[in-house]
């Protein structure tokens, strides 16, 4: 009798025997198409946000925003509500056809399935939390810029314990509105055993009510899992793309690297860098900021830092130190995730057979999957990627490499 079941993905690139990273001539136009546009793109958001606020200067439209603000009320509050979010309504409306060319690739590759309808409600939604938030914190930011030199201090203070609520509730609060999470127990009871047990070879013990399935089916064509929360909220989420087609061993191999961040307690370290990071932010906003409105503040219809008109300056400051430091985000982002590799194929290596071979075969499906580029050039690498590029986590896994 001919064997008539499908086999899945994962299926299927177990019987390889993968020695590197591969693609087939159909997969790596597609994936040379998206690497080349995806450097355009990262070139293009900051380019683009730039754009806008050389813009808004030279129009003197944030003065034009701040007397209509002015107008509607003397109480800063007031005009905090009214300021910030049409300041965000331009940047957002400015920068949706970025936005939506980025929707329109990743539908045309085959990574996303969600419709525009979903997509423009997504959009909706994270501007409706984000604008009241964002209008709170500047209200907030602008109020100590008035009253003290040091606001930049206050505000760093101020923010950090903003920043461990934010962390701390995403996953129960904020996930949930984008995305349908469900115990992984209730839909793969035998996976969820297996996971947990895996854990415990590691002496973790990860309770079946931490481990989730996110629908991102629903969404994505693409694999994940992660790592998120801290305390009470700490989880380990797997998307239902990868429960799916992944076999179990590569199920165990992904969630054994998930379990390094957990165990490594890498979100607590990113918190700490984010810190470090937003210290270092103020206080050259606080630096640079006050001193190009004395230069050229005139021009722009900015007299003092402490005028709502600073804001898109503000802006503009912060998108040139993000992308200047984005090549050490990237590389600490690497180093993380290359511990966690290592930390995955060790805690398999006892209950999975060929462990170094199986861990090889979930990266090449990872990477076919998301037509991940095989030779991206280093520059690219250490500005943008969060990960190592798959060749090279093969090489690691398979022992060629470190
Ligand atoms: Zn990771």
């Amino acid at each position: 009798m001919p064997n008539a079941k499908v086999l899945s993905p994962g299926e299927q690139v177990a019987q390889r025997t993968i020695t590197s990273y591969t693609l087939t001539p159909a997969q790596m136009v597609k994936s040379e198409g998206l690497y080349r546009t995806g450097i355009v793109l990262s070139f293009a958001y900051p380019a683009l946000e730039l754009a806008i606020v050389v813009a808004i200067l030279w129009t003197r439209f944030g003065a034009r925003l701040q007397r209509l603000a002015e107008r509607a009320s003397r109480n800063r509050f007031v005009q905090a509500c009214v300021f910030v979010p049409l300041l965000m309504l331009v940047f957002s409306l400015l920068e949706l056809p970025l936005e939506m060319y980025s929707h329109h690739l990743s539908l045309a590759y085959g990574l996303s399935v969600q419709r525009w309808g979903g997509w423009f409600w997504d959009q909706a939604k994270s501007a409706g939390l984000s604008i009241p938030v964002i209008t709170l914190c500047l209200w907030g930011i602008y109020a100590a810029i008035r009253k003290t030199r040091r606001w930049w201090l206050r505000g760093w203070v101020v923010s950090m314990p903003i920043m461990a609520i934010m962390f701390f509730l995403s996953p129960v609060l904020i996930d949930p509105i984008f995305n349908r999470f469900n115990p992984l127990q209730a839909t793969n009871p035998e996976l969820t055993t297996q996971l947990q047990s895996l854990a415990h070879g590691s002496g973790l013990e990860i309770p079946k009510s931490r481990i989730f399935l996110m629908h991102a089916s629903d969404k994505v064509t693409t694999y994940n899992a992660y790592v998120t929360g801290f305390g009470a909220t700490k989880r380990i989420v797997v998307w239902d793309t990868t429960a799916r087609d992944m076999t179990v061993p590569q199920t165990l191999f992904v969630f054994g690297h998930e379990m390094g961040h957990y165990v490594m307690h890498h979100i607590y370290l990113i918190m700490a860098l984010f810190a470090v990071g937003m210290f270092a932010g103020f206080w050259l906003v606080s630096v640079l900021v006050p001193w190009m409105i004395e230069r050229w503040g005139a021009g722009w219809g900015v007299a003092t830092l402490g005028d709502w008109a600073s804001l898109p300056l503000l802006i503009g400051v912060v998108t040139v130190l993000s992308f200047i430091s984005a090549p050490l985000d990237s590389t600490i982002s690497r180093q993380m995730e290359h511990a966690a590799d290592a930390y995955g194929l060790q805690a398999t290596i006892p209950v999975t057979p060929d462990a170094h071979q199986v861990a090889a075969q979930s990266f090449q499906l990872l990477g076919e999957k998301s037509f991940s580029y095989p030779e991206p050039s280093r520059l690219y690498v250490i500005w943008h990627y969060s990960h190592p590029p798959i060749a090279e986590r093969i090489r690691f896994v398979l022992g060629n490499e470190k």
